[in-house]
């Protein structure tokens, strides 16, 4: 039952149920033990062995190394602290021109570079593209998420967060 319901899962995370699989369990009661489940799941996935405290953004995780947690790649490129912007350490490109914006968007339909820009970040690891952003010219990196990982152990798991 419990191995059946962690294939169920693993095929969730890898975008492989149908509709009708993936509703009762998205919008159902979560079992009790769904999040240690998933992380599981997650951590046979990764080829590196640091801990996975909480999965981040989509390739990324907020990992325990040293007794420091930091944001780490699925390819195993390391970003460091997690309060600090992961994106500060990406590769970015810019698309602040038409003929960029024109790359992605048909004539008049994208935005003008004038007020907005397109930036993509991409893992300097696996050149992943990450995430984008589009944003006026010249406004701060988004900083897209600051869990509370102590606050979310205590909380919602009732214990507290791994530290080794
Ligand atoms: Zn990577």
């Amino acid at each position: 039952m419990v191995e059946h319901d962690k294939k169920t899962l693993a095929r969730m995370l890898d975008g492989d149920l149908s509709w009708e699989e993936l509703k009762p369990i998205v919008s159902g009661r979560k079992d009790p033990n769904r999040f240690d489940v998933i992380m599981e799941i997650l951590q046979e996935k990764v080829p590196w062995d640091e801990k996975i405290i909480l999965p981040l953004h989509e390739h990324l995780y907020i990992v325990l190394k040293n007794g420091e947690r930091i944001v780490k790649c699925d390819c195993g490129f390391e970003f460091g602290d997690y309060r600090v912007n992961w994106k500060t350490k990406c590769r970015v490109r810019v698309r602040d021109t038409m003929e960029q914006i024109e790359e992605l968007y048909l004539k008049y339909m994208g935005c003008h570079p004038d007020w907005m820009e397109l930036r993509e970040y991409f893992c300097p690891g696996c050149l992943t593209l990450l995430d984008t952003e589009s944003v006026p010219p010249g406004y701060p990196t988004v900083f897209n998420f600051l869990p509370d990982i102590d606050a979310f152990y205590e909380n919602w798991l009732g214990r507290k967060a791994p530290d080794k």
